[in-house]
């Protein structure tokens, strides 16, 4: 059985990319192994503890872990778009990139009032990114129960803000000094 030990081994490091000093953590490798990416989705789902009605899933490679984590916990895919993507009526957060800000966007009417709604990305580094979505959600009504990354840079502190904020983050592996 592929246990995260197996899983992480499959993740691909890419040095100096998009920028120099930046270890990008690839999960392209990790989706293309039909068994490592079964095994993922089933660690994930077996870490929810309760009930969830949307899973609400970070453009874009949260899509491919989002999609597949909501099917097998029986609720509903909430996509989190980038800005300019959506067609209806949205809302936006905008957060703190290292230089400069980007936004995220949901349909206004995408999450019911009080609906447990459950945060998944590929990767956590400072949480920007989560955090933004998490705000997002609670604007709509929506009730976060936690956030689910396949990795975490524990070092940038995103997953340790989240759960400052009562949020109950987990990651299935991480990687220490990035
Ligand atoms: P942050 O908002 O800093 O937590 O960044 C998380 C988002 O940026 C996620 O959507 C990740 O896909 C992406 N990301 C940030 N750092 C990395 C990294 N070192 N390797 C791969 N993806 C990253």
């Amino acid at each position: 059985m592929t246990g995260a030990d197996d899983l992480k081994a499959l993740v691909r490091t890419i040095p100096d990319f998009p920028k120099p000093g930046i270890q990008f953590r690839d999960i392209t490798t990790l989706l293309l192994d039909r068994s490592g990416f079964a095994r993922t989705v089933e660690l994930l789902a077996a870490s929810v503890g309760g009930p969830v009605d949307l899973v609400a899933a970070i453009d874009a490679r949260g899509f491919a872990i989002g999609g597949a984590l909501a099917e097998k916990l029986g609720a509903g895919l909430l996509l989190v778009r980038k800005d300019g993507k959506l067609p209806g009526a949205s809302i936006a957060e905008d957060y703190a990139l290292e230089y400069g800000s980007d936004r995220l966007t949901i349909h206004v009417d995408a999450c019911t009032p009080g609906a447990r709604v459950l945060v998944v990305d590929d990767l956590i580094a400072t949480g920007g990114t989560a955090a933004a979505t998490v705000r997002l959600v609670r604007r709509a009504g929506g009730n976060v129960v936690g956030a689910r990354f396949v990795i975490d840079l524990p070092d940038l502190g995103g997953s340790a803000a989240l759960r400052a904020d009562g949020v109950d983050a987990v990651s299935l592996m991480s990687f220490d000094g990035d």
